[in-house]
């Protein structure tokens, strides 16, 4: 139905360029429910410019299949992208965004409502932190930003409906992807909310963006980014004068908080671990010192199998890149310096 069109000499480039874009749109679609969102859209629109060029070549439109399309996919509808499917610390592109927010155009700005305006369910921020006269900024990383209010012209007008949408709900979370440089994929740091607006000498404004927290039951956290977020954490909490991080300790829950994590495993393969303990023969393969005790469970030496390079590196899992080490040479490898790569 595209093919035909973009071939079609008759047809007007400009609705020719619509139609290309329209093409490179569909493969981006992750979820079927999301699609028919998206073909629901072009219904009752025949007064397009893009429909009446195809109609005035006895084209198929989008309008024409519409039907069609939701007798046969219009029951996958409800299976659609949803606000908690976003995963701290994973990665989105541009168009997973645009698409969830239903925009389709990956010129929308830094700013998407998700859902309608005056009152979104929520708002998407695209943080990238290079390039641009107003580059945002964290104030403290990951869960403090500067972020600032679209504009036009240096106008950065507070009653722009996506600023409005942010100042006038203070509630309103706001869910912040950010990346260092363009056409890099974002990654999803979190809710926050818009504390404050700050208004510059030069008449530029951003919103100082807080963390609401990890704890929030339909925040899903990456393991990995947790662990990451931690280290950073701790890095900054060393760093602070130790009578400031006395008083934070003298009124911190004395128990911690949980949160829900999500996590990609590596399904390796037992043969490779056994096969590699066996090699060993109970002798670690990085010091050459004898396993430091043995197991409860059988009596075996204890050592660690571990990924010369390691599997989230692209290393395979095989004997030849796997090796047995004691766990003071397996820590060694992966917060030290490392003896393999
Ligand atoms: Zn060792
Ligand atoms: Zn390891």
């Amino acid at each position: 139905m595209l093919t035909p069109a973009l071939n079609n000499a008759a047809v007007a480039g400009k609705v020719r360029a619509t139609i290309q874009n329209t093409r490179s749109w569909l493969p981006r679609f992750d979820r079927i429910g999301d699609l028919v969102a998206y073909m629901d859209r072009f219904q009752g629109t025949a007064d397009t410019e893009v429909y009446k060029g195809l109609k005035s070549v006895g084209l198929k439109t989008f309008e024409d299949i519409h039907d069609e399309f939701m007798a046969k996919f219009g029951k996958f509808a409800s299976e659609r992208t949803r606000l908690d499917d976003f995963v701290v610390g994973q990665r989105y592109t541009s168009s997973q965004l645009v698409i969830f927010a239903e925009l389709y155009d990956n010129r929308s700005g830094g700013i998407l409502l998700i859902g309608n305006p005056p009152k979104p369910q929520a708002v998407f921020v695209k943080a990238t932190f290079s390039g641009g006269k107003y580059p945002n900024k964290w104030i403290s990383e990951p869960d403090r930003l500067k972020y600032y209010l679209k504009s036009r012209n240096a106008v950065f007008s507070e009653t722009y409906i996506e600023n409005a949408a942010i100042i006038k709900n203070p509630d309103l979370p706001v869910f912040v992807f950010h990346r260092l440089e363009e056409r890099q994929p974002f990654t999803f740091a979190g809710q926050f909310r818009a504390e404050r607006v700050v208004s510059e000498a030069d008449g530029s404004k951003w919103f100082d963006l807080v963390q609401s927290s990890v704890i929030s039951p339909t925040n899903r956290v990456d393991e990995g980014e947790l662990r990451r977020t931690f280290a950073q954490k701790v890095a900054n909490a060393v760093q602070t004068s130790r009578e400031a991080r006395l008083n934070r300790l003298k009124s911190a829950p004395k128990r911690p908080p949980t949160v829900a994590t999500t996590a990609i495993a590596y399904l390796r393969n037992p043969d490779v671990v056994a096969e590699v303990l066996y090699r060993s023969q109970g002798v670690c393969e990085g010091c050459g010192m004898n396993a430091p005790f043995d197991r409860k469970s059988d009596g075996s030496p204890y050592l660690e199998v571990h990924h010369k390079m390691h599997l989230s590196e692209g290393g395979e899992d095989t004997v030849e890149n796997a090796i047995a080490i004691c766990p003071n040479c397996h820590r060694r490898e992966h917060f030290g310096t490392r003896t393999w790569q």
